[in-house]
């Protein structure tokens, strides 16, 4: 996990190390870097921006509100599924942006809470063995050892049940949150095809996968090929980038930028200038040692 500065509700302190510092500094100097020399007009280019975050900490719940009142300014605020489909269909006349959290945390609750405010609506990428888990020894094993964040309580199905109707949707992060890289093909498509299935018995749809830690190095072009034979319309990433016009090719991938709402609002607005720079047309967004497979899966 990228973000090493939390507070959990069970007691371990923000953890403020070197790293953060010289991190929060550098992003502070190309942030006013950006401001000074115009590049931060970037944001007014037409393109779909998909936003992440993990965590929602109650100290956090007001700068996430100022997050989207800034975004606001100069982005149509949409739902995931309207992303993807204005990124399949290449229909992107404004810039807009849309929202959604991994792993399923309780405290997506309030987050749902907030973007209801503004009329918003987020997805929600859940595992499904974990949802309703409230034995304390289990959520510490399943915090710590594959969300690499301290115990926290997570939702349960009432919880996702009650996001569904405030509108939000429930998308899949795999039954178990593996590192679908480094499990067998056979785990792997299973991990994929039966989160769905559980959360379509559950909820009566899921249309979105982002697959767990989000890095091309954590997954495989297999994996994407199962992604979409599965039937979900979108195979997420969290790698960094935006969606200026419809990618080359039908099974692409969903860039997305994490953004703490711990952040100073430059900060977040740094890297979604930089990714409305450096932006391309008809990107398919994976990496270009993978289209080949690919491009062969969408043939049969
Ligand atoms: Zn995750």
């Amino acid at each position: 996990m990228e973000e090493s500065l939390y507070q959990s509700p069970y007691g371990i302190e923000g953890i403020v190390t070197a790293r953060t510092i010289t991190r929060g500094l550098a992003l502070h100097g190309m942030s006013t870097l950006y401001k000074l020399t115009g590049r931060m007009d970037a944001l007014e280019r037409n393109r779909v921006q998909f936003i992440y975050l993990h965590h929602l900490f109650p100290e956090e719940e007001e700068s996430f509100r100022n997050l989207i009142r800034a975004l606001i300014r100069n982005h149509r605020l949409v739902s995931f599924s309207e992303a993807v489909d204005r990124v399949k269909t290449g229909n992107i006349d404004k810039p807009y942006a849309c929202f959604s959290f991994d792993d399923g945390l309780q405290q997506n609750l309030p987050a749902g809470k907030i973007l209801a405010e503004f009329g918003v609506s987020g997805c929600f990428f859940i595992c499904p063995s974990f949802v309703g888990e409230t034995d304390r020894r289990k959520l510490k094993e399943i915090c710590e050892n594959r969300f690499a964040m301290p115990a926290m309580d997570l939702l349960s199905w009432k919880e996702v049940e009650e996001m569904v109707k405030d509108g939000h949707e429930i998308g899949s992060h795999t039954m178990n949150h593996p590192v679908l890289a480094r499990i067998s093909k056979a785990q792997m498509q299973n991990e994929i095809a039966e989160s769905r299935e559980v959360l379509t018995r559950r909820l009566g749809q899921v249309k979105h996968f982002a697959w767990p830690e989000g890095r091309f190095f954590h997954f495989t072009p297999a994996a994407a090929e199962a992604v979409y034979n599965a039937g979900y319309d979108s195979c997420v990433s969290a790698e960094r980038g935006c969606h200026i016009s419809q990618p080359s090719m039908p099974n692409f991938c969903i860039r997305r930028d994490y953004i703490s709402a711990r952040w100073p609002l430059g900060h977040s607005f740094y890297f979604l200038a930089k990714n409305s720079l450096t932006a391309v047309e008809g990107n398919h967004g994976w990496p270009q040692d993978w289209i080949e497979t690919l491009a062969q899966s969408t043939a049969h």
